[in-house]
């Protein structure tokens, strides 16, 4: 098969547009660099290209490589030295670029760097430390070995090519790769505003402090903007950040070459070298702390969405526990019915054997039917739509739970005592529900003697204290907590409870914005307490 030469070219050609752009870009920025050198021609503690080779090779791929080598051997053949000094620099400015994104991805989670102030402070001290320390060695190596530059000035050219290209990595790396990795800018009208505001802000700050208006003054004011780079770290993250640190090191590169502002020294190279640390400095706290921020913001979503979905999940199991028992139901129905028919009409002729099977059936599905419209209570109780709020005398609540309770209490000879009750802000039906419960309860769990239930309220605050208390068998405190979780049975042979019931009731109080507990001993009675909010000052005792 024949490799076709259209195809070949539509590959190569988007590669080779790529290649000749860095290589201008790099040439131009180099151009701009080189325009601040001072202590040789060829060395500026100014190099935005340290910062644009990393960002495209951890963008682009480690294939752009040549667009460097090529941008940066024109920068320097354009402006001393012979081809093979430049061939030399332009092999340091490529090896750091390579070997700068080689460690950070290998390091510092490569174009994700700066979402995490750990890779943050690695990104910093690989490649804006290490791989610039090896260029600045090969190039100034390149410059003194033939010629270009004075082997006694060495250390001194080195440190400034060192931190020229250390610092144009931690400048002009993050903004470049943080605004390639999310072009978009989804303010609302507000955070426009607040936007112009920060860089108004900026602006004014970095005038006052770079700007004529410190001419002759040199006031060390240079902390002024910290305030105004933690604002954009804490309201607008890393990306508009590390471009917010940009615009201030622009301002204040101009106006310490003016000799103004605190930087400002007698040699342009020493104030450029320290304007450098301090911007350096001010860009890697500013955008760690931005990081932290943008880290906080996305475990707090993760968190919320984790919540929905979980309620989501729990709603969806409710909903099919309802339907389940909602289609449970009719088939159940028609089984005891039926059961219950046959051992009425043909009981004799089928023996008492025969008779007491079909009375444990009738038993069993009138217990699981007991289930089923618990579960169907209970899940009822999940519904958006659950609770109806309006003033319910509590004291009516509880006479309608007697009422429902009529045989229990009649059979049991139970008494239930009352002193007045307030009223709450609450939902009527689910009231007299845990009354009920609560009541229910204390009669079917009732000891030797006739149950003696007392009801009484307290105001604690602002919330008002309800408490149902028995003499029946009481509870081991161990258990406390458990009674009420759903189908937790304490006493399981004592009674036909299915477990269901106080489970209701800690929904019913905690739709209040209650709280409910027991406090009791085996053998000594149980006191249930729940609590219900007391909204307003029409609460009343009846
Ligand atoms: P059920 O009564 O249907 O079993 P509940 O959820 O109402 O379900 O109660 C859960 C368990 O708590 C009961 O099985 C019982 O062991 C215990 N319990 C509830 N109320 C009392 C009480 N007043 N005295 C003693 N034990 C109780």
């Amino acid at each position: 098969m024949q490799a076709n030469p259209g195809d070949a070219r539509r590959r190569w050609l988007p590669h080779l547009a790529v290649l000749v752009g860095l290589a201008v870009i790099y040439f131009l920025a180099g151009k701009l660099g080189l325009s601040l050198a001072f202590v040789n021609r060829s060395v500026t503690s100014v190099w935005p290209p340290s910062g644009i080779s990393l960002a495209a090779i951890l963008l682009l791929g480690y294939r752009v490589w040549p667009g460097i080598f090529l941008g940066a051997f024109l920068v320097n053949i354009t402006t001393a030295g012979s081809v093979i000094t430049c061939l030399g620099i332009a092999t340091g400015n490529t090896l750091e670029a390579v070997m700068g994104a080689w460690l950070v991805n290998r390091f510092a989670s490569g174009s994700d760097a700066f979402r995490r102030p750990r890779d943050i402070f690695k990104f910093a001290a690989l490649a804006g430390g290490l791989s610039t320390a090896v260029c600045a060695a090969i190039g100034v190596l390149s410059l003194a070995a033939t010629g270009y530059a004075d082997w006694a000035a060495f250390g001194q050219t080195w440190l400034t090519w060192w931190l020229g290209d250390g610092i144009g990595v931690i400048l002009v790396a993050p903004p470049l790769i943080l605004w390639a990795s999310d072009r978009r800018v989804k303010w609302k009208p507000h955070k426009a505003v607040e936007a112009v505001l920060l860089l108004s802000l900026l602006l004014v700050v970095s005038t006052v402090v770079f700007g004529r208006w410190s001419h002759g003054r040199n006031y060390p004011l240079e902390f002024l903007s910290t305030p105004v780079l933690l604002w954009a770290a804490f309201r607008f993250g890393p990306r508009d950040t590390a471009l917010m640190i940009l615009v201030l090191s622009g301002v204040a590169i101009r106006g310490t070459l003016a000799g103004l502002g605190p930087f400002a020294r007698s040699s342009p190279n020493t104030s450029l070298l320290l304007l450098q640390l301090y911007t350096g400095t001010v860009a890697l706290v500013a955008i760690s702390v931005a990081a932290i921020v943008a880290e906080r913001r996305r475990s707090e979503w993760q968190l919320h969405e984790t919540e929905r979905q979980l309620s989501r999940y729990n709603a969806d199991l409710e909903h099919f526990a309802y339907a389940a028992s909602h289609d449970l139901q009719e088939p159940l129905r028609n089984i005891t019915l039926f059961t219950q028919l046959m051992a009425d009409q043909h009981g004799k002729q089928l023996g008492s054997e025969a008779r007491t099977f079909m009375d444990h059936i009738v038993e069993e599905g009138e217990r699981m039917n007991a289930i089923i419209e618990g579960l169907l209570k209970y899940t009822r109780l999940g519904g958006s739509d659950a609770i109806h709020f309006e003033l319910v005398s509590m004291n009516d609540a509880l006479n309608r739970a007697q009422e429902n309770l009529g045989a229990a209490i009649g059979d049991s000879g139970a008494q239930v005592h009352c002193n007045g009750l307030p009223a709450v802000r609450g939902d009527r039906e689910h009231l007299v529900r845990l009354f009920q419960n609560l009541i229910g309860n204390a009669i079917k769990y009732r000891s030797q003697a006739p149950p003696l239930i007392s009801v009484a309220a307290h105001r604690n605050g602002q919330e008002w204290i309800f408490a149902v208390s028995d003499n029946g068998i009481g509870i081991d405190p161990r258990y406390g907590k458990r009674v009420f979780e759903l189908f937790e049975r304490l006493h399981g042979s004592h009674t036909s409870g299915v477990g269901i019931g106080l489970a209701i009731s800690k929904r019913i109080v905690e739709l209040h914005r209650g709280r409910i507990w027991v406090e009791s001993q085996p053998g000594a009675g149980s006191a249930f307490k729940f609590t219900i909010p007391a909204e307003t000052e029409q609460s009343f005792i009846v």
